[in-house]
């Protein structure tokens, strides 16, 4: 009631004369659940206070990349184009950062409307297709000719489909295809995006979803990215009541697979899992 907050640890003992005894143990956290809101309101004004400026070298940069400002050797053009790739990425960054720090502060509230997730996976795919060809791989779409309505984010549902169609073609071996399906497992609709690339190593497996993992390996250097997106991925799909789970191995490719509670089917009857809710 004074605002203290308390973890509580039970053990379980058993005595010599075989008689059950807990013991439990408080343990007083609120000093570090207010460290950890001074971190969370740290990280967020820093990166809102970087932005501005950010936004202000990318417009520079970009202006005279564009030659109104005269025109420019080589040597020059190849170097702001680079420093204007890395503020682009930059701006990923703290975007994705702000993301996650809204997530974990709970102000980041789901916009749960009907949305037919056959459209936004075609939608994503459309999005998806110039990225795709620079990488020379295909998006083929199944289970997407019949609508299939739930109750959704849609934003944050596109930004996960995104997130992992963008993935799999930045791994995909060129010529592929990537493949993204939609099906229904009893109560709950499955998303799952497959590519048939460089896959992730057993051992890098379970700590996939973390914040900035990053797989290193020679095939992977170059590829850019924020090791923040599978991380996003996750806190949307556990914020829907869902999951995202992983099937890989080295050389054979990934699947990614999203489980959504489908509240409301293509006809918006009420299923199972809104009974169970
Ligand atoms: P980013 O792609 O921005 O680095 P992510 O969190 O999306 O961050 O991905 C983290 C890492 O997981 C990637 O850098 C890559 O090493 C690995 N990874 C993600 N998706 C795939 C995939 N489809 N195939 C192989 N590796 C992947």
């Amino acid at each position: 009631t004074d605002g203290t907050s308390f973890e509580i640890n039970l053990q379980h003992i058993i005595n010599v004369d075989g008689r059950a005894q807990f013991v439990a143990f408080a343990n007083d956290i609120s000093k570090r659940l207010a460290q950890e809101k001074a971190k969370d309101e740290f990280v967020s004004t820093v990166s809102h206070e970087l932005r501005s400026p950010l936004t202000s070298i990318k417009g520079g940069l970009g202006l005279v990349l564009s030659g109104a400002t005269g025109e420019l050797s080589d040597k020059s053009r190849s170097l702001l184009e680079i420093a204007h790739r890395n503020s682009d990425r930059l701006v990923l960054i703290i975007n994705d950062i702000l993301d996650l720090q809204k997530f974990s502060s709970g102000q980041n509230q789901l916009n749960l409307a009907k949305t037919d997730l056959s459209v936004l996976i075609k939608d994503a795919a459309a999005a998806n297709e110039a990225y795709c060809t620079q990488y020379q791989v295909g998006i083929r779409l199944v289970g997407t000719d019949e609508p299939h309505v739930v109750e959704c984010d849609a934003d944050k549902i596109f930004q996960i489909l995104n997130n992992l169609m963008s993935n799999a073609a930045k791994f995909s071996i060129p010529g592929d295809d990537i493949v993204v399906s939609l099906a229904t497992d009893g109560p709950d609709t499955l998303i799952a995006v497959r590519d048939y690339g460089v896959g992730i190593p057993a051992e890098a497996q379970a700590t996939i979803f973390d914040r900035f993992t990053q797989v290193s390996g020679q095939d992977r250097k170059s590829k850019g990215g924020t090791g923040l997106g599978l991380n996003i991925v996750k806190v949307i799909a556990e914020r829907h009541g869902g999951k995202v789970t992983l099937e890989s191995a080295e050389g054979a490719g990934s699947t990614f697979v999203v489980r959504l509670p489908s509240r409301h089917s293509a006809q918006g009857r009420v299923q199972d899992a809104e009974i169970l809710d």
